[in-house]
């Protein structure tokens, strides 16, 4: 079991905002970052000791990188397993390709919540029209066909309703693979950040609220306004998750609390996680800080929120309020260096605290 002290050398797959502010709370805590990623300039380049810009499958950069680091960890699931396989044979990769593969596959990451006796909407497995008509008569009208793979943020989904015409969806879709999930009446969307470090150990934050727009994460409340009996549950299933799924790292599980006060799991994210930015302002220890912790063997961090929080995503131009949002001294402002603000692009994040006493509102 490997632990990386203070003034080792961290390696991030992955070179978005996520990457920049593991980054940023590795140099806070010692370390070195050196950052792999296809962009040049990027947000997590920006604020690393070394970056390396390169495809996920240039052997040869690969080779150099893992030669320079002592830990491999990411901020993306969407990695080639290859690439993270590769890796592993020269340095630890936290988390693993074992995680990869489950987290990268929606049917894979369902089959796998459920067999560990955890609810998710119900699926099926579409790979034709024959099968996604089956899969119809099965889970039943509202449901949503999602791409196995590569989906995020409503990307490679289409809503199916009585009036779709299968031919022409399945036609959309293009072969792709595909999971049929029925449509949950959530009355709220709420996540829970896990961490978990090679000892085993979890630390879980409080469930926040997560509301989106278009599809995006815009606001998150901390924490969520749901019963503690509920909370309890939620945190308890993200930690079964994490441990039976041997994560080393921080694991984010976004879930649905239905109208009935059920939790069913939607998604998980083997990485920090955008409804875990408060965390750098609410709580004892970042998400960030953990995430480094964990990767590097370390003791974990008190997760526990001093202060509740709102964090509302900038995206696209909505970053242009950037200048009104400062007027408040309340607002701590995180923008990510990205030089453009294109539609549905996360351009930053500002997040308010306020007394526990107080609730959150958006
Ligand atoms: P996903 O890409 O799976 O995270 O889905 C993006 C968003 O679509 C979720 O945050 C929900 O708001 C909505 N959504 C996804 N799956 C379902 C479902 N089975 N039932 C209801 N809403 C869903």
């Amino acid at each position: 079991m490997t632990t990386i002290s203070p003034g080792g050398h961290i390696g991030i797959l992955g070179d978005g905002q996520l990457g920049r502010m593991m980054a940023i709370a590795a140099a806070e805590m010692g370390y070195f970052v050196h950052v792999f990623g296809p962009e040049e300039d990027s947000p997590a380049a920006q604020v690393s000791h070394r970056s390396t810009v390169a495809s996920y499958s240039d052997r040869d950069a690969l080779t150099a990188f893992a030669g320079s680091v002592d830990v491999v960890t990411l901020e993306f699931e969407n990695i080639p397993t290859d690439t993270v396989e590769f890796l592993s044979g020269i340095v630890p990769v936290r988390p693993g390709a074992k995680m990869l593969e489950i987290t990268q596959d929606r049917l894979f990451e369902k089959s796998f919540i459920n067999n560990i006796g955890i609810g998710t909407a119900n699926f099926a497995n579409v790979e034709s029209i024959d099968e996604l008509v089956q899969a119809v008569k099965q889970i039943k009208a509202p449901a949503i066909l999602k791409t196995r793979r590569l989906g995020y943020d409503g990307k490679g989904q289409v809503k199916i309703t009585g009036a779709s015409n299968l031919d022409d969806v399945w036609a959309g879709m293009k072969d792709t693979p595909s999971i049929l999930e029925g449509l949950v009446n959530f009355k709220m969307e709420i996540s829970v950040i896990v961490a978990r470090n090679p000892a085993g150990e979890t630390a879980a934050f409080c469930p926040v609220e997560n509301r989106h727009k278009n599809h995006i994460l815009d606001i998150t409340l901390a924490p969520a306004d749901i019963p503690a009996w509920l909370a309890e549950k939620a945190v308890e299933m993200a930690e079964k998750i994490a441990t039976k799924i041997e994560l080393v790292g921080l694991l984010a599980v976004e879930m649905f609390v239905t109208k009935d006060d059920q939790i069913l799991v939607n998604e998980l994210a083997p990485r920090p996680h955008n409804s875990g930015h408060w965390t750098i302002e609410g709580c004892a220890t970042s998400q960030y800080r953990q995430a480094i912790r964990a990767v590097c063997g370390l003791p974990l961090g008190d997760p526990v929120r001093h202060s509740n929080a709102v964090m509302k995503n900038l995206i696209g131009d909505e970053v242009e309020a950037w200048g009104t949002l400062l007027e408040d001294p309340e607002n701590s402002l995180h923008l990510y260096g990205k030089a453009e603000a294109r539609e549905g692009r996360k351009m930053g994040h500002v997040t308010r605290l306020m007394p526990l006493t107080q609730k959150p509102k958006a």
